[in-house]
Parts: C-alpha cells; structure tokens; sequence
C-alpha cells in the first residue's frame, strides 16, 4: 500500500488522530543512506514523527520544523526537519553515526533507546520564513522517541495526548513503517480518556497493524475503539526528499569571507562540500571560486 497520511476526529469531536503509513519513504531512505537496521528504527520513528508534525503542527507554506534529539547514545546527534508544500509533508533528517548497529533487545526488539541514550534533550524549533519561532527544550525521558513526543506534547504545549511510532526492518529491508497522534480536546471526557486508555493498551504495535495490511480507516477505529471516526483530512503526503543545491552551498560559501576563501584556494584546487541531510557532495573549482571573489 502507498504512503499516506490522514486526520480524523472520534468520539463526536472530542479527540483528533492523525495516522502515517510511511513504508516506502523509510524504505527509500534506508537505501539511500545505506543504514543498519538500528539506524533504520530510529530515522524511521523520527522522520515519521517529523511527517506528522509537519500536518498537525504547521499552518503556513513558509515554516518548518526542526527536531532534535541527543541522547549521548552512540547514534549521536538525531535531527529531522519537516517543511510543507501543497499537502505534502516533506522531510529530510540525519543521524551523526548511521552505521550504529546494536544487538536485539531480550525481547526480540531493535534497540531505539541504547542507541539514542538517555543522557540528553529533545529539541523542538518552529520556525517561519526564516526566523525562529518557539523552541521547546526537554529533557529525554526513555530515548524510545514515541515517548518522547508524548511527554513533550503533554508538558510544552499541555496538550493529553498518545504518540506511536514503529518501524519493521528484516534483512531486506522495511516491512512496515507509521505512526498516529491521538490528541485530546478540552471538551474530552473522563469516559472517553478510560475508553481511549483501554483501546490503546489493547491494540497490537502500529507497525504490525501496518505489516496486516490495514487501512488506515481501519487502524483508527482499532487504536481509538470508536467505529463512528470522521475523516477530516484525507490525501494528505508524506514525502522524503532533500532541498539541498549547489546554489544554496556556493551562497554557504560566501559566508566563509573573502580572506578565508583566498587562503582555501591557494592550497586546493578545488572545494568540496557535502549535505549533511543526503551525502550529496558538491565540488567548486578554483575558477567558480574566483568569480565569487
Ligand atoms: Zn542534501
């Protein structure tokens, strides 16, 4: 089944969730940065989370939002950002050390929290054309990133909520990947948390209502136990992609000074430089430099 993201309200209004499929996109970031089944968990979980956000915790074509996440793990530094055109989310995201692979968990289950570690901070920035907005800074509570978000929703923007992320990797790669939001309103009711509360605990991992082939119409009366869900959004996207361009590193380059890119081209004959986000490398010859100059 193809990626898709979707927004619904359950309980006559009361709650609102938002569920991703985001298999194919996972899948080809994997390929693309070439991770360990370790590191696929994580970016997986992250770049999903940042999909979400980027439909329920932006308005305008002009922001973005950047996560962060450091947990002294030896995954190092997390980072995902979502930006949004039309009604496609696309995100792009990096791990310092993607080739982390560490043994399975007694319980079968990849790692997510050794490799993150818990010594650290989440990191939330909003920003709009340019220019920062609110940052939220907390401390990490599990580094199993779901959590994570479920405790920075609940204490920075004192919003009840339930975040799941999962991802299911086998040696050729991912079988399953998603995540949903449930958010409760004001109006929501001791009743509909207890219901809500039971139908969560009861429900299997969001990655295996995915590996099942469910619809996500289907996943929402599963995780919520509420048959009666509105759409609210539907062909909502997720995509993965990075905005990088030789353009925006040469303009990079020009904040380097003058006398800094003289000396550089003096010893080299050529620059090169890489993309963080993709591995993309740009190479500038000594004549582009000079013209710049
Ligand atoms: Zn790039």
């Amino acid at each position: 089944m193809n990626d898709e993201i979707k927004k619904y309200l359950v309980y006559e209004g009361r709650v609102s969730v938002a569920i991703a499929r985001t298999t194919e996109m996972i899948e080809q970031y994997r390929k693309e940065q070439d991770l360990t089944p370790t590191t696929t968990a994580v970016m997986g979980r992250f770049l999903t989370m940042a999909g979400l956000m980027g439909h329920t915790d932006m308005k305008g074509e002009e922001s973005s939002i950047t996560l962060q996440m450091n947990g002294n793990g030896p995954i190092g530094n997390v980072v995902a950002v979502v930006k949004k055109e039309n009604d496609t989310a696309i995100v792009k995201g990096y791990c310092e050390n993607n080739k982390v692979e560490l043994p399975l968990k007694s319980n079968g289950k990849i790692d997510v929290s050794g490799s993150i570690g818990r010594d650290g901070f989440l990191n939330v920035i909003y920003e709009t054309g340019g220019k920062q907005g609110y940052k939220g800074v907390i401390p990490i509570v599990s580094g199993e990133i779901a959590e994570d978000f479920t405790n920075y929703f609940a204490t920075s923007q004192q919003t009840p909520n339930v975040v799941a992320l999962g991802v299911l990797v086998n040696k050729d790669g991912v079988v399953a990947s998603g995540g949903y939001k449930i958010e409760l309103m004001p109006d929501a009711t001791n009743d509909d948390i207890n219901k809500l509360e039971e139908a969560v605990k009861k429900a299997p991992s969001i990655s295996t209502l995915i590996e099942q082939g469910k619809s996500l119409n289907e996943i929402v009366e599963i995780i919520t136990g509420d048959e009666n869900s509105m759409v609210l959004a539907k062909d909502l996207k997720i995509e993965y992609k990075c905005d990088c361009s030789k353009e925006k590193f040469f303009s990079g380059l020009k904040t380097l000074g003058k006398e800094e890119l003289k000396k550089v081209i003096e010893n080299q004959e050529e620059i090169e430089t890489v993309c963080h986000f993709c591995g993309k490398k740009y190479k500038f010859s000594k004549a582009e430099i000079e013209k710049l100059l």
